[in-house]
């Protein structure tokens, strides 16, 4: 294929429809056929990434293998497409700006006046065209943040109205996503919204391609003509996404709906035949078809929102379908387990993960939750902060020292378990700051997580400050508490596992970060296997 490709798809009447699962659904086909696909996201917003979001704002923070902090669609889009992303698949306002003012305090604009057009707009379409611009990519998704007809957008959608412009009809598609609400006192699907929601992105001077309706209920021939006619787009590329009990099914929804061929078919690419997707149907079928249920409690404190755990969850469910049994995660909020309810709290659960997180609030409670795991021999699986609270946890009961903590805690320990890495000491600034993604970790042999593995050297993602103090290392490996995973270069531990207990595993590492649905993460496998063993 020539020229790369691209797709645009902006969203209308509300937010949170799910553009990034559609996006990346289409991704998914895309790839089916033998194209070589990645996806972008644009955020309105004005943070700089969204590293430092508090999760309550935008749910989890998903991090790269190269470091970058982004938005969470960028896990939907690895874990459907089973690629890797990058820093280029994630900017926001707040880059674009700080790339633009940063060019004119240089002197770049050479005495001219900087504008949102054609500064701001040529910035990201720099941005947009950047993947594209080393041949590795057929097709390149890009999903623009908000609403239609916020004042955020405007510039993107301006931005994506010239490169049809600028790389022709045959090399763009615009995919507008929207809403089509039920009114259940009537009995009716109501399409006005679409109809308006279509006309501001008119009046921006774009006229969509392709409709993607979310609706409830099936929307019938006559209701697809009347928004084709009144919107300007052939019956064909009204395409109905309707709500389906796991966000997998969504690329066989979006295949049945023909969604790949429409957008094919604007590309000027002639199909035939089917998307191979045999390997994802199986993975669906297994994810349906299981019966036996795994409970498992995931004990964090922004468990308000589902969003916040998002890649934990999605991992747990991956490896449930690998498992074939259907793994069901409660949420159980850190701040409220107290060492007179743990018992109540955690009882009945096969498997505990301990989530990770940043601060104080709650930190007692998963504390409390590694001990009830580690008594109760219930397989249990640290993340980040999970392992350190597995750390302070053993040292407090088991190796004596009763006052240990983590110094992102307190500074009144005489037992810094968990200490400021060599390299943060200097750190003032939050942003991008922290260590941040993919280092490697050299697996000790004959451990617990090397036999998951199936490795001796693996690359997980990472996102903290604080790490194991290996002072104290001799004094936990005596007591069974091992270090079975090591930063070869810097020596850093990266995994620490329990001896003589069932499943006990904490890693400083994110492993959520890159369960697909095509390659689940072992450990997760490997965990919720133990957890379904558990008598
Ligand atoms: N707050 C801890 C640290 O910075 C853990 C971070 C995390 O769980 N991602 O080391």
């Amino acid at each position: 294929m020539g020229h790369t490709k691209y797709v645009f798809v902006t969203g209308g009447v509300t937010s949170s429809l799910g553009k990034g699962i559609i996006s990346a659904s289409l991704g998914r086909l895309l790839q089916g056929r033998g194209y070589r696909v990645t996806i972008q996201k644009l955020d309105p917003y004005i943070n700089v990434d969204p590293g430092t979001l508090n999760p309550y704002e935008h749910g989890e923070c998903y991090v790269t293998d190269d470091g970058a902090e982004t938005d969470l669609d960028l896990g939907h889009y690895e874990r459907f497409l089973d690629i890797q992303t990058s820093q280029a698949n994630n900017v926001t306002t707040g880059r674009i700006y700080q790339s633009v003012i940063n060019k004119e305090r240089r002197g770049d604009y050479l005495g001219k006046t900087v504008q949102v057009i054609p500064h701001i707009t040529d910035e990201i379409k720099r941005r947009i065209t950047l993947l594209g611009r080393k041949g590795e990519y057929d097709i390149i998704i890009t999903e623009i943040g908000g609403t239609v007809g916020d004042i955020e957008s405007l510039p993107y959608i301006e931005a994506v109205r010239q490169l049809r412009w600028d790389l022709g009809d045959e090399n763009t598609v615009y995919i507008h996503l929207t809403l089509v609400p039920f009114l259940s006192s009537s009995g009716e699907l109501k399409t006005k919204p679409t109809q308006h929601s279509v006309k501001v992105l008119l009046e921006n001077g774009i006229q969509p391609d392709v409709l993607v309706l979310r609706t409830e209920h099936e929307l019938n021939r006559d209701l697809r003509k009347k928004v084709a006619l009144f919107c300007n787009v052939e019956l064909d590329a009204v395409i109905q996404s309707i709500d389906v009990s796991t966000i997998y099914e969504v690329p066989l929804l979006m295949q049945e709906e023909r969604l790949d061929v429409i957008v094919l078919k604007h590309l000027q690419i002639t199909t035939s035949g089917a998307p191979d997707l045999n390997a994802w149907k199986e993975f669906v079928k297994k994810l349906k078809g299981s019966e036996v249920r795994v409970r498992i409690a995931l004990v964090g404190k922004y468990v308000e929102l589902f969003d916040a755990y998002k890649s934990i969850i999605e991992s747990l469910t991956h490896a449930g379908a690998t498992n074939g049994v259907k793994v069901e995660v409660t949420c159980i909020h850190s701040e409220m387990v107290t060492a007179e309810n743990v018992s109540d709290k955690l009882e009945g659960y096969q498997g505990i993960v301990v989530a990770p997180g940043f601060g104080d609030r709650g930190i007692e409670g998963k504390i409390l939750s590694v001990k009830y795991a580690r008594e109760h021999r219930i397989p249990f699986f640290g993340i980040c902060l999970g392992l350190q609270c597995a750390v302070i946890e053993f040292a407090r009961n088991v190796l004596g020292y009763v006052d240990a903590h983590s110094t992102e805690m307190t500074n009144m320990t005489s037992h810094p378990v968990i200490d400021l890495m060599e390299e943060q000491k200097g750190v003032t600034e939050k942003g991008g700051t922290m260590r941040l993604g993919g280092y490697a970790c050299a697996l000790k042999k004959g451990s617990r997580v090397q036999r998951a593995y199936d490795a001796e050297l693996v690359r997980e993602r990472h996102r903290h400050r604080y790490e194991f103090n290996n002072e104290f290392l001799e004094a936990y490996e005596k007591k069974g508490l091992i270090s079975t995973g090591i930063n070869p270069e810097s020596g850093l531990v990266e995994i620490m596992e329990l001896t003589g207990h069932p499943w006990f595993v904490g890693t400083q590492f994110h492993p959520e970060y890159r369960s697909t649905v095509l390659n689940p993460h072992p450990l997760f496998i490997a965990f919720i296997k133990a957890a379904a063993e558990l008598k």
